[in-house]
């Protein structure tokens, strides 16, 4: 999955689960404050009651006090006195009027007046018997306000003298009941068994509360007549219901006068937008903190991305072109192979390299280097097809995996890239021709990555090799080739050390005796598994790694201690002619160190002939010179070897002095059956004879060639004719059976 799909389900799930539990939380909450409203209203009901009961007990213990004064004042007598009395009394408390109701009836008020039967002879005989009393709702005779009147009996030694009473306006309790009304919210009322409402607040419209009731839908538990049941039975209860479109819950409870009940009635409403405040803070605390962990979260996917963006630059983007590197052209070479091989299109693996590109860098610069090797990239990269992938590999490597739907003409394709890649102009306009060497592998073998590079490298190697190409194929017989050159290679040394390399002599012949004259040293590697390896399979391999310096030293050596052997056993001598490769060449102690190698072995220096190719001679003609010079000096006798195999030129030979000329083999064979050729052969002898030197003919294998070279003036023949290379015992015993004869 990636990043970013993991993160979208992360941020999903998050706000589901966030989600999910705000709807819990509602719920809970819902239900939490739905059960709180429930025992609120209740408590509140019943603070009500007792609120109200308390108001009501302390006005009747004023009036109780009041009632013990009189009987001990001893203004019943006279009532102007009393009239005085009640309106002193009265300023003192928060009853509306005071007053006294004599048994006779006649009732006096604290304000002076006086009436009959204000108190009904019901209402006196209650307040007889229970020692107290309140009235129901009634107007005031004066004011015809709403009032209540509460009244005490007063009573001496079991006689009634009138009851005392106090007057209080139902506005005085409603303002008490304000303080049960829930900050307003609610309703608070006294009623009577009835339903009657004695005091409310606020101030309501109605006089019954069950007449209203009548249009209430109850919830579900509560039956319709519930209340006025309850009521009936002196019960208290509570009750959720609905009235014109709003929920409310009522509780209800008795009070302790006249059967009366104290009602609450609190709107669900108000519950309802108190869990909604709740809900929306939490749902903003909810959000923010959601809001707080997206942005953490898109904090933390962004350094991640970037982070795993410098991760993809490092690993898989090569930091100079801004091309693939190596390892993501690994990656994808083996999908993108695959897509070409859906549409049966070959693949191929080429390699490429900047010829010399040290040089290029030590010229111009890195700096200068940098932008040739990005400018070669960008050239590489503009000519590829759809699925064809580039990459640099490393250095002034790039890798280019490309479709081949036909060799010969991928090999055109290639080389008209590494043509328009090799053109480097610089800022300045002048334009450099780079050279660029491509080996190309055609995938043909389901094998690993790496043996592709290589299969790839050696076809490089092998481009390299041969000047004037620049794009090679891989090719199996040119791996194994390596390949046995990787093998001689490592174990050279220790054959060096084992003696594995034997010395074979092959006679130098006079034509017409066969008698040998003279020989040539020629190396043979005696190998444990291979058998006698002949020196053309591994000389040129030991010239490329310069192995060859040891083993010619070697071959000397071997020669100078043959020389050495014959002449203290007083044996028959003849000069040895010894192969030097042209690397001895480069070293300038080289003459120093034959001469002084032969005079280790004590050998006199003529007994040497230095043989060195026609190919080095014409190489370096000026060095050549001085080297002839220097083994002269010597005393050594020096041969041109191969004459005639490719780069003579008779007329350097005329500035270079050789005791001897050893015409090539190849020379004599283009002779054969070619009577042109022939001349031109007795024509080059005798020019040669001209300037002084002896003429050996190597190769010669048969009599016509021995016969047709003596004609022709060569001195000596060197060949299979006359003899094979010889191992040293066998080259002696020719020797000294000639010598014998
Ligand atoms: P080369 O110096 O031209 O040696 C003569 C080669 O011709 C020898 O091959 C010899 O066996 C071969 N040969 C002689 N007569 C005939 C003939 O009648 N017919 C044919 N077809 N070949 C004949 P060999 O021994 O295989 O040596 C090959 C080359 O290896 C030599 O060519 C020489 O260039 C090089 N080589 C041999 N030994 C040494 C060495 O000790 N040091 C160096 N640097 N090169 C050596
Ligand atoms: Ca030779
Ligand atoms: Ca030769």
């Amino acid at each position: 999955m990636s990043g970013f799909r993991r993160s979208f389900v992360l941020i999903l799930v998050a706000v589901m689960a966030v989600a999910a539990g705000s709807v819990l939380y509602w719920q809970q909450v819902t239900q939490r404050l739905a059960t709180d409203a429930r025992e609120s209203i209740v408590v509140v009901s019943r603070e009500l009651t007792d609120n109200f009961e308390r108001l009501l007990g302390a006005e009747l213990q004023v009036l109780t006090a009041l009632a013990v004064s009189l009987e001990e004042s001893g203004y019943l007598q006279q009532k102007t006195q009393l009239v005085s009395y009640l309106s002193r009394q009265n300023r003192r408390n928060s009853f509306e009027m005071m007053g006294f109701q004599f048994p006779s009836g006649e009732a006096v008020f604290s304000n002076g007046a006086s009436r009959r039967n204000f108190l009904s002879a019901k209402e006196v005989s209650f307040a007889y018997e229970h020692s107290h009393y309140v009235s129901e709702k009634r107007k005031d005779p004066f004011s015809q306000k709403d009032i209540l009147v509460l009244a005490i009996p007063l009573r001496s030694h079991g006689e009634n003298l009138g009851i005392v009473f106090g007057t209080q306006s139902v506005d005085f309790y409603a303002d008490t009941l304000a303080s049960n009304s829930m900050h307003g919210e609610g309703l608070s009322f006294i009623i009577t068994q009835e339903g009657n409402v004695v005091v409310s607040f606020p101030q309501v419209q109605f006089d019954n509360v069950f007449e209203i009731a009548k249009n209430a839908v109850f919830d579900r538990g509560v039956a319709p007549g519930q209340m006025q049941k309850d009521m009936t039975l002196g019960k208290d209860g509570l009750a959720g219901y609905a009235l014109n479109g709003h929920h409310r819950f009522s509780s209800y409870r008795p009070l302790a006068y006249n059967q009366w009940y104290g009602l609450s009635v609190l709107p669900t409403q108000s519950m309802a937008e108190r869990a909604q405040e709740l809900m929306v803070l939490s749902l903003v605390i909810c959000l923010s903190v959601i809001g707080v962990l997206v942005l953490l979260l898109i904090f933390i996917l962004r350094m991640q991305h970037q982070s795993s963006r410098a991760l993809f630059q490092l690993g898989f983007v090569d930091p100079l072109t801004q091309t693939d590197n190596l390892s993501a052209f690994q990656l994808k070479f083996s999908k993108a192979a695959e897509e070409f091989k859906q549409k049966k299109v070959p693949v191929a693996l080429a390699l490429i390299n900047v010829n010399r590109f040290k040089a290029v860098n030590d010229i111009y610069g890195f700096e200068q280097g940098d932008q040739i090797l990005k400018q070669v990239a960008q050239a590489l990269q503009s000519d590829l097809a759809e699925g064809e992938l580039f990459c640099r590999s490393g250095a002034d490597v790039f890798l280019l995996l490309l479709a081949c739907p036909d060799r010969e003409e991928l090999g055109r394709r290639v080389d008209a890239m590494l043509e328009k890649a090799g053109r480097f102009c610089r800022s300045g306009g002048e334009c450099l021709p780079l050279s660029l060497t491509c080996g190309i592998y055609l995938v043909d073998e389901d094998v690993p990555f790496y043996i592709m590079m290589d299969r790839a490298n050696l076809a490089w190697a092998s481009a390299k090799r041969h000047a004037g190409k620049s794009c090679a194929f891989y090719d199996e017989a040119y791996r194994r080739e390596i390949v046995n050159e990787n093998k001689i290679e490592s174990s050279m040394e220790q054959a060096l050390l084992d003696q594995e390399f034997k010395l074979y002599l092959q006679p130098k012949c006079d034509f017409k005796t066969g008698i040998t004259h003279g020989a040539e040293a020629l190396v043979r590697w005696l190998h444990p598994e291979k058998g006698l390896v002949p020196p053309d399979s591994f000389i040129p391999v030991f010239e490329k790694n310069g192995f060859v310096l040891k083993l010619d030293l070697f071959v000397l050596e071997e020669s100078l201690r043959c020389l050495k052997r014959w002449m203290e056993e007083d044996r028959p001598v003849v000069p040895i002619g010894v192969n030097f490769s042209r690397l001895h060449l480069e070293d300038p102690c080289f003459i120093d160190q034959l001469a002084d190698l032969a005079d280790q072995y004590a050998v006199p220096h003529a007994l040497l002939e230095i043989e060195l190719t026609e190919s080095v001679v014409f190489g370096n003609v000026e060095r050549m010179k001085q080297v002839i010079d220097g083994l002269h000096e010597k005393g050594f006798s020096v041969a041109m070897d191969d004459f005639g195999s490719g780069y003579s030129s008779l007329n350097v030979l005329k500035n270079l002095y050789f005791d001897c000329i050893k015409l090539d083999k190849e020379f004599l064979a283009r002779g054969e059956g070619n009577p042109r050729m022939r001349q031109v052969i007795s024509g080059a002898v005798k020019m040669i004879k001209g300037l002084g030197s002896s003429i050996v003919a190597e190769g010669v294998e048969t009599r016509e060639q021995a016969d047709f070279l003596s004609r022709t003036g060569c001195d000596m023949a060197q060949g299979y004719f006359f003899s094979r290379p010889l191992p040293v015992a066998d080259f002696e015993k020719r020797l000294w059976d000639e010598t014998r004869k």
